[in-house]
């Protein structure tokens, strides 16, 4: 079967752990320093349900409340993965920011496919945003929601099983579990 083509942002406040993420993912290692202005797309072959993908994975540079999201952020891209770091309660209050202009660009975003991620799970005892607050507010866009730790393989993975499930849904390709 031939591997289907899917191209994916990670979005949030700088720092939360998108690069991470995405190179715990790909390279299956955690990478303490990564340059955090950079701007890159990692490609991934992955396989889910029998099924092959080629993943573009757009790892942006971050967002903050004043940014303006460049055109690029809305073209081609078949899903979001919208981060925050539990231990951020800025980066949670910026995700709420960014989803909102990613509503106001996409006009209804009930059609297009995003999760919610609150990352850096792992430090808990330095915790400022609650499971159940991240919750709340995946329940009130009516979206996934996961927790994750870029330093655990397994959690990182779920968030891009996630995510390509999201967006398979979203086209009628994958039967509700
Ligand atoms: P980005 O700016 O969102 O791309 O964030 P980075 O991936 O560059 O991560 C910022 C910092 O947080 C780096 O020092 C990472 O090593 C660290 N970090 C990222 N994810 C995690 C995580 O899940 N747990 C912990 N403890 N640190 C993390
Ligand atoms: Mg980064």
């Amino acid at each position: 079967m031939a591997s289907k083509q899917r191209r994916i942002a990670l979005m949030g406040f700088r720092s939360v752990g998108k690069s991470s993420l995405t190179i715990q993912f790909v390279e299956n290692q955690f990478v303490d320093s990564y340059d955090p202005t950079i701007e890159n797309t990692f490609h991934k072959t992955f396989k889910i349900n029998g099924q092959e993908y080629a993943l573009q994975l757009v790892d942006t540079a971050g967002q903050d409340e004043y940014s303006i999201l460049p055109q690029s952020y809305f073209i081609n891209i078949d899903g979001y993965i919208l981060v925050y770091s539990v231990n951020s309660k800025k980066s949670f209050e910026v995700i709420q920011f960014v989803y909102d202009k990613l509503l106001d660009m996409k006009g209804n975003i009930g059609t297009i496919p995003v999760i919610l991620v609150g990352n850096k799970s792992d430090l808990n005892m330095d915790r400022e945003v609650s499971t159940e607050a991240g919750k709340r507010v995946a329940e009130k866009w009516k979206i996934p929601f996961l927790e994750a730790s870029a330093k655990d393989n397994h959690s990182s993975q779920r968030v891009f099983e996630q995510i390509v499930t999201t967006i398979e849904r979203a086209s009628g390709n994958v039967p509700e579990k």
